[in-house]
């Protein structure tokens, strides 16, 4: 059982409660009503006596009452005088009650309120955190699809332009970009150089081997194209066994260089099937300087062409395996 002494506290505080709760009313009461009116002449400190006394005066036609207010009980029951003080502070309270009790209800109602308001942001909060965790996980996933995406995408856009077989640009392309180097060397007078290259004896190694074998060297002498070829020229595949390298701004002798170079790498070419098998090819180059009143008189890429593939048809009679040249306007 708890000892008297563990109670003190509360006890001393529920004193000290009652202490200020008793100051407004013994404000009002002793510095106020005492000491204005002494209880004696008013009726919260109105003495027994006097009030028998009033009482008396009042029920004076009335004998039987008279002798109550004298017996002996009345008068040993109301000695000294009402203490109204007591009273007073009920009456003070009932009145402060209704009005305490709205501030209870003003202070719970904003309290609760609050505490509302601060759950419901907690969640919302949360909320909102999982949904941008979810919106930063797709954005994650979408940087991925669209990196895979543009992959394929350039993937896409390079098979466009290249041909399937060899592997060096297609026939889509030459026309495209032969079209443009055209434009724009004869509107900046600049030159252009074209060659086109034909493999020789070609029908004849496919008879001779198959056409899959036929298709290796293809590859071969298209993969020597390619590697020979600087990386401002383009080398084309124009169809069958013939091959075109566009040399925009390359003069005769680049564009010779160039051309030799491969001319002397395809013979060094060694296949497994036929160690004994050598190919070669023709080469039919064109130079044009559109400064020239020549080079301005051509009028579409196909003038060009058609000059390059003179050039390769005398590489063809002259016995092959060769190189022929012309320069416009040079
Ligand atoms: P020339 O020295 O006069 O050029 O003789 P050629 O036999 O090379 O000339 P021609 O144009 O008569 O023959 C080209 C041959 O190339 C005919 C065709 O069957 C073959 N050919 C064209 N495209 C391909 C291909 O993709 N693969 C294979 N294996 N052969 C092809
Ligand atoms: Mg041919
Ligand atoms: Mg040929």
């Amino acid at each position: 059982m708890a000892a008297y002494r563990d109670w003190r506290p509360l006890i001393d505080g529920i004193y000290t409660i009652s202490s200020y709760l008793m100051w407004p009313v013994n404000l009002l009461y002793n510095d106020l009503l005492i000491n204005v009116f002494p209880p004696s002449d008013w009726f919260p400190g109105i003495y027994m006596a006097n009030l028998l006394a009033l009482l008396r005066g009042m029920l004076a036609a009335v004998p039987q009452a008279q002798a109550i207010l004298a017996s002996d009980s009345i008068q040993q029951a109301m000695v000294g005088y009402l203490d109204f003080l007591p009273l007073l502070a009920m009456g003070f309270y009932l009145l402060l009650g209704p009005l305490l009790d709205v501030c209870i209800d003003l202070f719970k109602t904003l309290f609760w309120n609050l505490f509302i308001e601060m759950s419901f942001t907690k969640r919302k909060e949360s909320r909102y955190q999982e949904a941008l965790e979810k919106r930063a996980a797709d954005l994650v996933k979408l940087n991925v699809e669209f990196k895979n995406l543009s992959k394929e995408n350039s993937a896409l856009a390079q098979s466009v332009i290249t041909d399937e077989l060899t592997k060096v640009y297609n026939k889509r392309f030459f026309i495209e970009k032969i079209t443009y180097e055209f434009n724009q060397a004869k509107s900046k007078k600049q030159l252009l150089a074209i060659a086109m290259v034909d493999i020789d004896h070609f029908k004849k190694l496919n008879d001779n081997y198959g056409h899959l074998m036929g298709d290796k060297v293809l590859k071969s002498v298209a993969q020597v194209a390619k590697g020979s070829t600087p990386k401002d020229c383009f080398c084309c595949r124009f169809g069958g066994e013939e091959f075109s390298i566009i040399m925009p701004k390359k003069t005769l002798e680049e564009a010779t260089a160039i051309i030799a170079k491969i001319h002397q790498s395809l013979p060094l070419l060694r296949f497994e099937e036929d160690p004994q098998l050598r190919t070669s090819a023709s080469f039919g180059i064109c130079v044009v300087d559109f400064k020239s009143p020549e080079g301005q008189a051509l009028t579409s890429y196909e003038d060009i062409l058609k000059l390059a593939d003179d050039e390769l048809y005398k590489a063809k009679l002259n016995g092959r395996n060769r190189i022929e040249s012309n320069s416009l306007g040079g």
